[in-house]
């Protein structure tokens, strides 16, 4: 396998994809070559519209597109459209405003200026395509493609289809509404759905390529045709332009990773502004008296527009008129990326071959962020698998483009089947008349399930030797069980009735699993070690392991294991300084005055409390921050945002300094397992307990983002 770096090429196309609009509105070959010209501006660069509306498409649809996603699509696009009108007024009044009734008709379907039509029709092309992508894309693509026949009848295809008399009479009914078949009616729903439906499937690299040269020849050769034989009312659409376009995206998506804003943002800009540096160039040349040069050199006029729009484009888009908030100035988290990929390899190398592991990322990733931290493990690729606790975590991750299984451990009611199966998550199967109400609450629609087994937690789950039980849930019709699973209840801990215990789970645990698949019965992937389990047992023969806390690097106690692994912690909690003064001896700090200076002391307010996680008794416990890389005493009541450390023995301590709560500053670490022991409670309580308004910050390479 050759190693190709991927890059945002998805976003970054739409750079050339502009550059291409504008080549259209240029044409740039012209006055050397008629033919030249014709292939590049009105043939080749027609993919670029398409383009942009299957990307819209392909991240509307990326984890199921809803209503809420295409509504704000709408008023983006909606937003752009009215300051764009407002842009283009000058030049409309320039021109000669039309009639109201013409204006009205132009505001609706044809853009009030000649570029703008690209916008009406994406926000129409995009109501339909949602409407119809609601029946299913395999009716849904049919019926746009139809819509895109009517439209191509009524562009390139005119010369022929007029011929009919009946039907030219309905398409000039069409063009008095809509001047040109290409818009969001005919046009826009189906390179919408195309792109949505690349979001579920894709081609093979190879195929794509050769697909893309073999369309583009057939289209080049059908755009020669229909202008030999005089066949065009316009030339936005060809038969083979779809097709091109399939290919073409499929490129793209192969090597595309990652996204880049900047070329999004930018992409816009220069397809919104360039009929305006149009004007400029004409403008300037007349005024300098070099129109040979900048106007009847086409090229030249080309380059200078595309210059011209791509700087402005690159202004705009460097300045900041309001800058961001700094996500450092009170508390934070850093998500060390190094550390998270690091334990995903070790934790795969010890969970042994064939086994893989599914990410725990419930309780938002433990305090780590879900979304950071599931984006980091599908960047690496070695996590394909994912564990949360409710249907909404699931969906969080879902909108934020993480693919592959996410099974949901704990119960959602059978009322929200459809949505299991709108999102593609997968439920655990808790017990059998849940799963019996699962499958009629789905109504005909798929759910994923994999099954729970109760192997002596008594928690959630089905009797594991119940095997009739087991059997009749394989037998509705409405579930798709794809995983069999138990957890350990005691795999924790050493002690001889623990790891009797253990032994004992695991073995009913196989026992049933072999019982199923005895009666022909599809297991799917089981799994059943957590963390625990993967520190405690030998390699076990499992498709996955449930990793949890020790994916972040930390251990849950300070209790012994069979075996320590080279985990990092992750996650490192921050805090600002907000002032620093003194108290004298015998005054008193904080609610209910419970800290007493003895001795002059100097008190510094760290801004993190007890909303961020802190426990509010953190001063009785002992607890301490590190400031200056050394250690510090909380003292005093922990507020709800804030804390006292006593930084009487550490000189130059001021404000604005940054305060470690957990993790490594200098030589020293504040570790997770003994901050939990102090609180008498486990890594896993303190982590999840942390406070959803703490930023969370990457750090790669020391640099954070
Ligand atoms: C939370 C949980 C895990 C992960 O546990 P860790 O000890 O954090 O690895 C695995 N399986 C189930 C069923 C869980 O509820």
């Amino acid at each position: 396998m050759t190693f190709r770096r991927k890059k945002p090429i998805l976003d970054n196309f739409r750079l050339t994809a502009a550059l291409l609009v504008i080549a259209i509105h240029t044409s740039p070959l012209s006055p050397w070559c008629e033919p030249a010209d014709f292939w590049l501006t009105r043939i080749t660069a027609r993919i670029a519209v398409p383009f942009f509306l299957m990307v819209s498409g392909y991240f509307l649809a990326q984890g199921g597109w809803n209503k809420a996603k295409v509504m704000r699509f709408l008023k983006k696009t909606a937003f752009l459209y009215l300051l764009s009108i407002l842009l283009y007024l000058p030049l409309n009044i320039y021109a000669g405003l039309p009639s109201a009734g013409e204006g009205l008709r132009r505001l609706l379907f044809e853009g009030t200026f000649y570029h703008l039509w690209y916008l009406p029709a994406a926000m129409l092309g995009c109501a339909i395509a949602y409407g119809l992508s609601r029946m299913g894309l395999r009716i849904a693509l049919p019926a746009a493609a139809v819509l895109y026949l009517i439209g191509l009848g009524g562009d390139s295809y005119y010369g022929l289809v007029s011929a009919a008399i009946p039907l030219r009479a309905v398409y000039e009914a069409v063009f008095r509404l809509f001047g040109y078949t290409r818009n969001g009616l005919f046009f826009a729903p189906l390179f919408f759905l195309l792109g949505a439906g690349f979001s579920k499937y894709r081609l093979g690299e190879r195929l794509s390529a050769a697909g893309f040269l073999a369309a583009l020849a057939a289209m080049s050769t059908e755009g020669f045709f229909l202008r030999h034989i005089g066949a065009q009312r316009h030339d936005s659409m060809y038969i083979f332009l779809p097709i091109c376009m399939i290919f073409l995206f499929s490129i793209l998506l192969n090597r595309n990773k990652g996204e880049n804003p900047t070329a999004r943002k930018a992409s816009m800009l220069v397809y919104l502004l360039h009929p305006w540096m149009i004007v400029l160039v004409r403008g300037g040349a007349k005024v300098i008296g070099m129109e040979r040069i900048f106007i009847e050199n086409q090229a030249i006029h080309f380059l200078a527009v595309s210059i011209l729009s791509f700087g402005a484009a690159w202004i705009m888009t460097t300045i900041r008129l309001c800058p961001k908030p700094d996500l450092r100035a009170r508390a934070w988290r850093e998500i060390d990326e190094k550390a998270l990929e690091h334990n995903a390899r070790i934790l795969k190398e010890q969970a042994g071959p064939g086994c893989g592991l599914m990410a725990v990322l419930k309780a938002d990733a433990y305090g780590h962020g879900a979304v950071i931290t599931a984006r980091i493990l599908q960047k690496q690729g070695i996590v394909k698998a994912w564990a949360v606790a409710c249907l909404s975590e699931g969906i969080t991750l879902r909108r934020a483009g993480i693919r592959g299984t996410i099974l949901i451990l704990g119960y959602t009611p059978p009322s929200e089947a459809q949505l299991l199966s709108h999102w593609a998550l997968t439920q655990a199967v808790i017990g059998e008349d849940y799963a019996a109400a699962l499958s009629e609450g789905a109504k005909g629609r798929k759910i994923r399930v994999h099954l729970a087994l109760d192997t002596g937690m008594h928690r959630l789950g089905i009797p594991a030797g119940d095997i009739a039980a087991i059997k009749r849930i394989y037998h509705l019709p409405n579930l798709r069980i794809q995983g069999v699973y138990s957890h350990l209840c005691t795999a924790d801990s050493l002690a001889p009735e623990s790891v009797e215990f253990t032994v004992q789970q695991v073995q009913t645990f196989y026992d049933t699993v072999l019982r199923i698949q005895e009666m022909g019965l599809d297991t799917g992937k089981i799994h059943l070690q957590s963390s625990s389990g993967l520190l405690n047992l030998p390699p076990q023969p499992c498709d996955y392991a449930r990793v949890g806390i020790a994916l972040y690097g930390v251990y849950s106690d300070n209790a012994p294991v069979q075996r320590r692994l080279d985990i990092w912690p992750v996650l490192s909690l921050k805090a600002r300084v907000a002032d620093v003064h003194t108290l004298n001896a015998g005054e008193c700090a904080g609610y209910g005055r419970s800290f007493c200076a003895k001795r002059e002391t100097r008190l510094a307010v760290v801004g993190i409390g007890y909303a961020d996680g802190i426990p509010r008794n953190f001063a009785e416990l002992r607890g301490e921050i590190l400031l200056h890389g050394q250690r510090v005493p909380v003292v005093g009541r922990v507020c709800m945002d804030q804390m006292l450390v006593d930084v009487t023995d550490i000189s130059d301590v001021k404000r604005g300094d940054i305060a470690t709560v957990l993790g490594r500053d200098g030589a020293v670490l504040l570790r997770t397992e003994d901050i939990a022991e102090s609180c008498g409670t486990i890594s896993n309580e303190l982590l999840a307990g942390l406070g959803s308004r703490l930023p969370c910050l990457r750090k790669r390479k020391g640099k954070l983002s």
